[in-house]
């Protein structure tokens, strides 16, 4: 599918609206419409060209909310329909820090998501118009990429919102954000 984002060229200039090619959600992944989006101090720290783990073109933004649409083979955790906040932290439940009780920094994709690509190592965004770069990839950021109205995140990058606390109660806008955080907590390998 196609769908429009404000995708970060290159460091240091402003974001671009273009219309982007969407691959639908492989295995353990959901395709999410995107509802709202949070714009983070993060954000600015990638795009201003600082951030060692900047990569372009991308599609930023790691603050948000939406509605799955779609769900890739195996996901058993959420349905199409379903109200999500995506997460750039995850919680697999299952990796060494999700069951060490000391820690709640899920480490189970933090390496394909530092380098901006889903777990299988590939990114569900192109573009035409990246073809001056040799390559029409665009990369997931902090995997989420909520600078889009149609996202893909894996199925443990979503928190499903209690049906009590529904999108529409609000006029489609979600309730209040998240707390704030920085980018330094997360670990790098
Ligand atoms: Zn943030
Ligand atoms: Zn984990």
């Amino acid at each position: 599918m196609q769908t429009r984002a404000a995708v970060a060229w290159e460091a240091g200039k402003p974001l671009s609206i273009e219309t982007i090619d969407v691959e639908g959600p492989r295995a353990g992944e959901v395709l999410v419409e995107v509802m709202a989006t949070g714009v983070c101090h993060t954000d600015a720290y990638t795009l201003s060209g600082l951030d060692s783990e900047g990569k372009f073109p991308a599609i930023l933004g790691h603050e948000g909310a939406g509605i799955v649409r779609e769900v890739g083979p195996g996901v058993t955790t959420v349905k199409p329909g379903d109200h999500v906040i995506p997460l750039y932290t995850p919680e697999c439940r299952q990796c060494k820090s999700c069951l060490s009780r000391r820690t709640n920094l899920c480490t189970a994709i933090r390496a394909t998501q530092g380098q901006g690509v889903m777990p299988d190592g590939s990114s569900r965004f192109h573009c035409e118009a990246t073809d001056r770069l040799g390559s029409n990839t665009v990369f997931h950021y902090m995997g989420c990429s909520t600078f889009a109205n149609f996202t893909v995140l894996p199925e443990i990058a979503v928190a499903k919102v209690r049906d009590d606390g529904l999108h529409q109660s609000n006029g489609g806008r979600p309730r209040q954000g998240r707390a704030g955080h920085h980018r330094s907590d997360r670990r790098r390998r």
